[in-house]
């Protein structure tokens, strides 16, 4: 059930307050009776009103002093009033009247017709007012709901962002992201003029080492191999990303290739270092790779897929010439 709306009738005489509260208290409305100016102060601050009636003839503190110490304070200040006086009905009372801020103003005896139109009016002021009031508050509780979903969902879109560039296995980013950075790094280097390394790395023998050792050790080995190579990278700008199975590519902006083979031979023995026995390997004891470096400095009309083949070459002939090592590719003067 809504609250009752309060209606603050303000009179010297009880009588006179009796009849109101028979007039208008109900289901929807409770009138609150006060006997002097002052009781009536006080429970305004306390309490929400739809509406004063105000008695102008009252001992001590009069309707128009008290209308003027409502005016004054911010939680009566914009309740209405209706004064009523039984005096004297020239005009300059209803002056008076409205100087201190009143907003209608009645003859005793009060016509009961005349005052419940009158406080009508006003109530239905006050239930449209409250109504706003509850939309707003409703409306502002949507908006923090939607801001928060909002943030939510935000957050959502850069991990799902992120999940999206990560290659599940090892951590590291994957072909999809290496596309995406290689093409942007060729354009800025492009821009720029600045030579652009690249490392294909692929393991060596590893077809053997699942054969011999299982799926899942091979795993652990892609792991191990990517983290260790990641580690030898320490520019923000260069990117390793596992390029499929077992071949991973590292991209190396403003890198010459001279730069690009010292990095690639330290990738190379970090795997070695691993010592990860690898008993079916015809090239070690242990999990080693080979490499291919390629570098160029990109001219217009030009492809990046042109820099990937020239790695792809480096990295086959690693391959022919006994893995476990970097080969540069010729092209790479730098
Ligand atoms: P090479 O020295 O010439 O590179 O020989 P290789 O055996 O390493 O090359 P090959 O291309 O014949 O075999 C690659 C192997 O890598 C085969 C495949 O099972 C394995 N491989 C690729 N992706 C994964 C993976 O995600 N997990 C595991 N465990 N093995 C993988
Ligand atoms: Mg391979
Ligand atoms: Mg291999």
């Amino acid at each position: 059930m809504t609250e009752r709306i309060k209606i603050l009738a303000v009179d010297d005489r009880p009588e006179n307050l009796l009849a109101i509260e028979a007039l208008f208290d109900g289901p929807e409305v409770e009138v609150v009776k006060a006997t002097s100016g002052q009781e009536a102060l006080g429970r305004m601050l306390g309490e929400d009103f739809a509406l004063v009636l105000l008695d102008v003839q009252m001992p001590e503190m009069d309707g128009f002093e008290t209308a003027q110490l409502m005016r004054g304070h911010k939680n009566t200040r914009g309740v209405p009033i209706i004064f009523a006086t039984a005096i004297s009905k020239e005009r300059k009372h209803v002056f008076k009247g409205y100087d201190a801020g009143a907003v209608d103003y009645m003859f005793k005896p009060l016509d009961p017709d005349i005052l419940r139109s009158k406080v009508d009016v006003f109530l239905r002021l006050y239930r449209q007012r409250r109504d706003l009031e509850d939309k707003t508050r409703e409306l502002d509780a949507k908006i923090q709901e939607l801001e928060t979903l909002r943030s939510q969902l935000e957050r959502s879109n850069a991990l799902l962002e992120r999940l999206s560039s990560i290659d599940g296995l090892t951590g590291i980013y994957n072909r999809r992201r290496f596309d995406e950075v290689l093409d942007m790094e060729w354009r800025r280097a492009l821009r720029h003029q600045f030579p652009l390394s690249l490392i294909f790395v692929d393991l060596d023998c590893f077809k053997n080492y699942n054969d011999h050792y299982g799926h899942l050790a091979g795993d652990d080995c892609l792991r191990h191999a990517a983290e260790v190579m990641s580690g030898v990278l320490k520019r923000p700008s260069d990117t390793i990303a596992r390029y499929g199975g077992e071949e991973f590519a590292a991209i190396l902006p403003e890198t010459t290739a001279r730069d690009a083979a010292a990095l690639a031979e330290q990738m190379r023995a970090s795997v070695q270092g691993l010592d990860l026995d690898h008993a079916c390997s015809f090239v070690s004891h242990c999990v080693t790779v080979s490499m291919g470096v390629a570098c160029m400095i990109p001219e217009r009309g030009i492809q990046p897929s042109t820099l990937v083949a020239a790695a792809d070459t480096a990295l086959y002939e690693a391959k022919q010439t006994g893995r476990n090592r970097v080969i540069v590719h010729p092209d790479a003067t730098l």
